[in-house]
């Protein structure tokens, strides 16, 4: 469980009671003015987050954000939520009450997903991207940006590019890191990158879900929830419990079937609490799964 505590250097992101890693950057520009109104997505364009946390220490980077969260779920915080990061540059969004808002550093906290971002097929076969980050193919879905084709140094214009899929575990963990944040901050609106600065940059990139997102840490459900179902080869179906882990009693005897879809409500470790859905997509019952015979739809 996540939660935010105020100490004397600003406010700090903390795992059960223990303070995630923090690698601080000096590239912030203090305290906030205002109150921040956003949440803004990024990836990383890396390899992993602790090489780009490390980067943010790197007095010649000029750049930061509040966190990183690495693929497996893992977070790096470099600035204080209190404090402006330079996450954002030149930027400009137009607020659901019709304000327009420049230089959103200065209004918003910013996370960075561990991502290859955008990348191309070389001659061997293998995906990398501009920087020559290699992502397995099994790792990579080809794309169309919202905002057109994107151009990658070495490649020119690429109206199709693979994208790195973004894991199951660094999903959850931003989608409780940005409900919490959302709370204790009274964010407004949860934007892309690519949304304040449209033909600069393409993060968070069109694998990373923002309607279902934004529907899910708003508990909008009419915006679409992030849904998951039992993966096909799942040994006899997926128990479901009445509390994490195996040792707790079945919330019901009959397993759920493959293919049965469920809604993600809270996770502990590898465990989450889940509501089962009917064919109509009702709610049928509540419990807790093992989260690994279960894939995003
Ligand atoms: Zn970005």
């Amino acid at each position: 469980m996540y939660s935010i505590r105020d100490l004397a250097d600003g406010d700090f992101l903390y795992l059960d009671g223990g303070r995630v890693e923090h690698m601080a950057s000096p590239h912030n520009s203090g305290n906030f003015r205002r109150k921040p109104r956003f949440l803004v997505m990024h990836y990383t364009a890396g390899s992993s987050g602790r090489s780009s946390a490390s980067w943010f220490t790197n007095p010649a980077a000029k750049a930061s954000a509040h966190l990183t969260i690495e693929r497996d779920g893992s977070v790096i915080q470099s600035v204080p939520f209190t404090k402006r990061a330079w996450h954002a540059g030149r930027s400009a969004w137009r607020a659901r009450d019709g304000a327009r808002i420049d230089g959103l550093n200065h209004h918003s906290i910013g996370i960075e997903l561990a991502n290859a971002g955008a990348c191309v097929r070389t001659a061997s076969g293998a995906w990398t991207n501009p920087l020559g980050v290699r992502v397995s193919p099994d790792n990579i879905a080809e794309a169309r940006h919202k905002n057109g084709a994107v151009w990658l140094h070495g490649s020119g214009n690429v109206s199709n590019p693979g994208w790195e899929i973004y894991p199951r575990d660094q999903l959850v963990a931003a989608i409780e890191i940005a409900k919490l944040l959302i709370e204790q901050y009274d964010l407004e609106d949860v934007i892309g990158h690519d949304d304040i600065s449209p033909g600069r940059k393409t993060d968070p990139g069109p694998l990373f879900d923002m309607n279902s997102f934004r529907g899910t840490v708003f508990g909008r459900g009419e915006d679409g929830d992030l849904l998951w179902e039992v993966r096909a080869g799942t040994p006899g179906g997926l128990a479901i419990r009445t509390g994490p882990g195996k040792a707790n009693a079945k919330a019901r005897e009959e397993n759920l079937a493959v293919g049965t879809k469920v809604q993600f409500n809270e996770a502990e470790g590898r465990w989450w609490f889940v509501t089962v859905l009917d064919a109509d997509g009702g709610a049928e019952l509540d419990g807790w799964v093992y989260s690994g015979y279960l894939v995003a739809v």
